[in-house]
């Protein structure tokens, strides 16, 4: 007889199953319903949400052509990342927390761009100092803001099955967004608030020196990138930047949005494993 499984345990597992069934990987759930319990009655008894809320959906709108740097050019388009990817000092794996946390007092109560006006709290990052995985979102939402951690919302769940896909824990990878305040209604970050906000998170790209960055949405992959281009001709290849492999996706929010994009993502994330050295999760 099956056993009943603990309600917050079954959302978590209806959740993962919807993010492994969305790839394709459905010879997860053929296993894993014959385990003991009641899995497979999870995914049944919790349909997929049919929308995103408002919180989660302009900042990491669908990848488009929109104007991200106005008439000025990102900090990264303007310091080619080739500059600074060999002349920086790689700093010891037991000194990355302390210079992280000196960046983080560096910024202190920021009041650098108009985007602290409307912030409860700053959202530095989340994960490890060491970590060989980076992922950069656009900024935080009203989850983020609340709690002051990148990507603990809806979109912040899918990550997180992201990140479990390839076989790793959210502890593990780094986890940080071109700006550290929410804008307004979510709106995409302004040039000038991005391209004031950035030096931060490049300082703590050069810190935790990842070997693959993965840039979350357009407004990521614009500002790493320095390119203004749609996400489609970014994603599919591996760039450079800041001595790290780039691999450009779409934002988890987008996917929430747009479920059927999860396969593309998927396959920009195994390019991400591929470079890693990471084979998928292991299946129950
Ligand atoms: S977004 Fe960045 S630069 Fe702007 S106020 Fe916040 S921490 Fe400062």
């Amino acid at each position: 007889m099956a056993r009943a499984l603990d309600p917050a345990l079954c959302d978590a597992l209806a959740e993962r199953m919807r993010f492994y069934r969305d790839l394709g990987l459905t010879d997860f759930y053929r296993r894993a319903a014959e385990a003991p319990g009641s899995i497979e009655s999870c995914a049944e008894s919790h349909p997929a949400p049919a929308s995103v809320s408002a919180g989660e959906t302009q900042s990491a709108a669908a990848p488009s052509q929109g104007s991200f740097f106005g008439e000025e050019p990102a900090p990264s388009a303007r310091r080619p990342s080739s500059v600074f990817s060999t002349a920086l000092p790689v700093i010891p794996a037991a000194e990355r927390v302390a210079a992280l946390e000196s960046i983080r007092d560096d910024i202190g109560d920021c009041t650098r761009c108009a985007l602290h006006k409307g912030r409860n709290r700053i959202v530095f990052a989340d994960g490890s100092a060491t970590a060989r995985l980076m992922f950069v979102g656009e900024g935080p939402g009203a989850d983020e803001d609340a709690q002051g951690l990148p990507f603990v919302g809806r979109a912040g769940q899918l990550l997180n099955n992201m990140i479990a896909a390839m076989g790793l824990k959210r502890e593990e990878v780094y986890i940080a967004n071109v700006v550290k305040c929410r804008p307004p209604n979510n709106r995409t970050p302004e040039p000038a608030e991005a391209n004031t906000c950035s030096p931060f998170l490049f300082r703590q790209i050069d810190v935790v020196r990842p070997e693959v960055l993965v840039a979350l949405g357009a407004t990521a992959a614009t500002y790493l990138l320095g390119q203004r281009q749609p996400l489609a001709a970014l994603r599919g290849r591996v760039h450079s930047f800041r001595g790290a492999k780039l691999i450009v996706t779409y934002h988890p929010a987008f996917l929430l949005r747009d479920p059927r994009q999860k396969k593309e993502a998927w396959a920009d994330l195994q390019i991400a494993m591929r470079e890693l050295g990471l084979k998928p999760a292991a299946r129950a």
